[in-house]
């Protein structure tokens, strides 16, 4: 079956002949007289029948074997972090998804793992910061917020040389838009709070396992006894947003590509980056492992920071919010919820392109640069 049809039919069986499934609410479940448990279930906190039809869903639509949902994207790639044995050396990419950064800096650091920050675009320092202890190599394409490539084939072969698990964040890159497990990664982490649920309503994440290995049976083991579980109507609310995810990236992916060549065609702009332009710096890498170029895309601002500012101020569609991947279209000034500690240029505005008419998307930039 196709990703459209997955998507709309995975979740759905069961025993009361609902064609939505209804949302389980109860904690606890009944045991047979012979002391079983007819549907696997026992405590929600180990298994949900929401929960497994989101993880069973999510493991489909990305080819895999197996999946663990998490209350969040960060719990969800914390988890992966937490797999790793007390050893075990890990390599991920300086420019990643900053809440991430900030945790292995300030709490797995700390308590003594291991982990070593490279910049992923320069193959030649990844291969030489990897140890005969490297177990995970963590990558995140394209960047966020530089839109930075990584070359997905050439780490997945220093991976597999070095013996290490390849995990992706593929979070911008939603199922069928880089399908990084067929071409040889191990794990995919998506914060299902963004595309995946798309419609800015709930928090949550999820760990996609190509095989359902002894690494994963630790992730597996954290999920259930850390307990970082989402609540069976967040996992009722993202298999609901997976319906419709494939129409809605098609949407989003349309009106960002026609964003981004706008706005390069602007004297106001010093640069955008957006993997789908001839102009970004890795083009060819883009076409090699996207299928789409996604919803996701930054812009510098000739005249700087406080031009970026009061462009954002000046927009009335866009809002000035954090996140992304909603159908609402968001813009934000990165350097500003990032921190001291921020590498993120100061002239830099993040955009979230959502599903809104292209016209009226491409009117409201227009009448906000004018007012520069
Ligand atoms: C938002 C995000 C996360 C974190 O997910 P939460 O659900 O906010 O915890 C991780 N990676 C990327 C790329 C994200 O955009």
């Amino acid at each position: 079956m196709k990703q459209e049809t997955i998507a709309i039919h995975a979740g759905d069986k069961n025993s009361e002949n609902d064609v939505i499934s209804p949302i389980h609410l109860s904690t606890t479940f009944k045991r047979e007289k012979d002391g079983s448990y007819p549907n696997g279930n026992i405590y929600s906190r180990t298994s949900n029948p929401n929960r497994r039809a989101l993880e069973n869903t999510m493991a489909r639509l990305e080819h895999a074997q197996v999946a663990a949902a998490f209350s969040s994207g960060s719990a969800a790639a914390a988890s992966v972090f937490r797999a790793l044995g007390k050893n075990d050396h890990a390599i991920v990419p300086t420019d990643m998804y900053h809440g991430i950064a900030k945790a292995i800096k300030n709490i797995f650091i700390p308590s003594a793992m291991d982990i070593s920050f490279v910049d992923m675009t320069n193959l030649a320092e990844l291969k030489a910061a990897i140890k005969s202890q490297t177990k995970l190599i963590w990558i995140e394409t394209p960047s966020n917020p530089l839109l930075k490539l990584t070359d997905i084939n050439a780490v997945i072969k220093i991976a597999k040389s070095a013996g290490a698990i390849l995990a992706v964040d593929n979070t911008w890159m939603p199922p069928n838009m880089q399908d990084v497990l067929a071409m040889g990664a191990d794990i995919v982490v998506h914060s299902s709070t963004k595309y995946l649920a798309g419609h800015s309503d709930v928090i949550g994440g999820i760990v996609v396992s190509k095989y359902d290995d002894e690494f994963f049976k630790k992730i597996r083991f954290i999920q259930i006894n850390e307990g970082a579980v989402p609540s069976p109507f967040d996992c009722w609310l993202i298999l609901r947003g997976i319906k419709t995810l494939a129409y809605r990236m098609r949407g989003h992916n349309n009106n960002a590509l026609k964003i981004a060549q706008y706005l390069e065609q602007q004297p106001q702009i010093e640069r955008v980056l957006y993997p789908g332009l001839a102009s970004h710096p890795q083009y060819e890498i883009a076409q090699k492992q996207m299928t789409e170029y996604g919803g996701m895309l930054s812009i510098l601002l000739k005249a700087g920071e406080a031009a970026a500012l009061k462009l954002a101020a000046n927009l009335e569609i866009f809002t000035r919010a954090t996140s992304l991947g909603g159908v609402e279209s968001l813009i934000e000034h990165r350097a500003s919820i990032e921190g001291p500690d921020s590498l993120t240029p100061d002239n830099l505005l993040r955009i979230s392109v959502g599903l809104e008419h292209i016209d009226d998307l491409i009117a409201d930039l227009s009448q906000a640069l004018d007012k520069l």
